[in-house]
């Protein structure tokens, strides 16, 4: 096993702005690193870096303690698994799992015991003698894992492995992959565009844009202390609510209502803004009739129009319509593009609990948790809560 260090590194392509841009990420020994970010932001080319597979155009590249930088692929001893799992249709899965074993000429004996071992560990005992055509998309999958960790790798890295997996299965694998790894405790840095999957696998996730690192955390650390308006509405699902705010004193007007910021951190963290974003994850909104008289005191209560419900059977979702401001609709929209959302700009959702009576067409009051939102710079996209 062994950590990996990146030192300021930098992937350039072509022209354009770099691929992978100024990067430095320190996975420790043992640890499970995700790293996370919509289409094209650089993941896979940073992890393509780690394994050899790109060249680093600038930086340091360490496994353990060795620089790696222009080490050839085979010569870091690390196992990659691919999102296509790219096994061999030709050989048994027994073969399969064998492969790296009889490519590093070991034993036929100790390819029998290792590759029992591993299909033990990963129940694929009973199809070590089928083809990879004759196995469900988990099952190859899996076989795919084996082949990973069949021999003693310093670490594993995983280019979104689930992707070509239905719903189910992808959660079921999920956690397949999550028992595994701390079994094994083996250093892995795993690739995924899915925020499900960053924040329920990793020890730590990093969140990269455009090539360059966000936050790099746990993912409670994410969820709840976000650095920026990207962080934030790319962790958590619904994303969190991005309000547009005008401040008057303590006052908040937003679209969706006027109330008090009352927590004097949170008020002095507006500064001297006329203009900032307020950030409401769902479930900080709640049906306030169903709020305690002391509760309802302690945050802001907002009287809004719900156009639409959908009830989950453990919790609800209530959206609420709104238009954002002129002055913020252009930001809103590129962020809303970005995140693949258009809740940022056009409505808010709201998680209420299962017994809340408000229903599509109502005029309902909302509690709001004021002590969770967050007070984002419009102009920077910083968190300055
Ligand atoms: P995806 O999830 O879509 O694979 P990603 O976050 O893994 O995206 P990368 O594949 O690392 O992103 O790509 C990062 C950027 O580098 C993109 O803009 C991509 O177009 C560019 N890029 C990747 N590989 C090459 C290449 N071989 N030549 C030129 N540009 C490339």
């Amino acid at each position: 096993m062994a950590a990996i260090t990146m030192k300021n590194i930098v992937k350039q392509y072509g022209d354009g702005f770099p691929a992978v841009n100024d990067v430095s990420l320190d996975v420790r020994d043992g640890e499970f690193m995700i790293l996370v970010g919509p289409s094209g932001c650089g993941k896979s080319t940073l992890l393509r870096m780690i394994v050899g597979l790109e060249d680093i155009t600038s930086g340091e590249m360490r496994i353990g303690e060795k620089v790696v930088n222009t080490v050839a692929p085979r010569r870091r001893n690390l196992s990659m698994v691919f999102q296509n799992y790219a096994l061999y249709p030709h050989l048994t899965v027994y073969e399969n799992i064998a492969f790296p074993l009889r490519l590093a000429k070991r034993s036929d004996e100790e390819v029998r015991r290792r590759v029992t071992e591993t299909a033990k560990l990963l129940e694929l005992t009973e199809h070590l003698e089928r083809k990879p055509a004759n196995l469900s998309g988990g099952q190859r999958q899996r076989v795919a894992m084996g082949r990973a960790i069949v021999r003693q790798a310093d670490a594993f890295l995983f280019d979104e492995p689930l992707s070509n997996l239905d719903a189910k299965l992808r959660g079921q694998m999920r956690t397949e992959i999550s028992r595994l790894q701390r079994r094994l405790g083996v250093t892995t840095v795993y690739v995924t565009h899915d925020q499900t999957e960053a924040m329920t696998l990793g020890d730590r996730v990093a969140v990269l844009r455009k090539g360059i690192l966000q936050q790099v955390g746990s993912p409670r650390e994410l969820y709840e202390q976000p650095v920026n308006l990207f962080v934030a509405g790319f962790i958590g699902s619904p994303s969190m609510n991005f309000l547009p705010a005008s401040v008057d004193g303590t006052f908040l007007e937003t679209p969706i209502g006027r109330f008090d910021l009352r927590d004097e951190r949170k008020a002095s963290a507006v500064g001297d803004r006329d203009v900032v974003l307020v950030g409401v994850r769902p479930e900080d909104f709640e049906d306030a009739s169903l709020v305690s008289e002391d509760k309802r005191a302690a945050g802001a209560l907002v009287r809004v129009h719900v156009d639409v419900t959908e009830w989950l059977g453990n919790e609800q979702y209530a959206y609420v319509p709104y238009e954002a401001p002129r002055e913020l609709a252009d930001q809103l929209r590129e962020l809303s593009r970005e995140l693949d959302s258009d809740q940022m700009r056009t409505q808010a959702v709201v998680s209420l609990d299962a017994s809340s009576l408000i229903t599509a067409g109502d005029e309902a009051e909302l509690w709001i948790n004021t002590s969770r939102l967050h007070i984002f710079d419009p102009a920077t996209g910083e968190n300055l809560t």
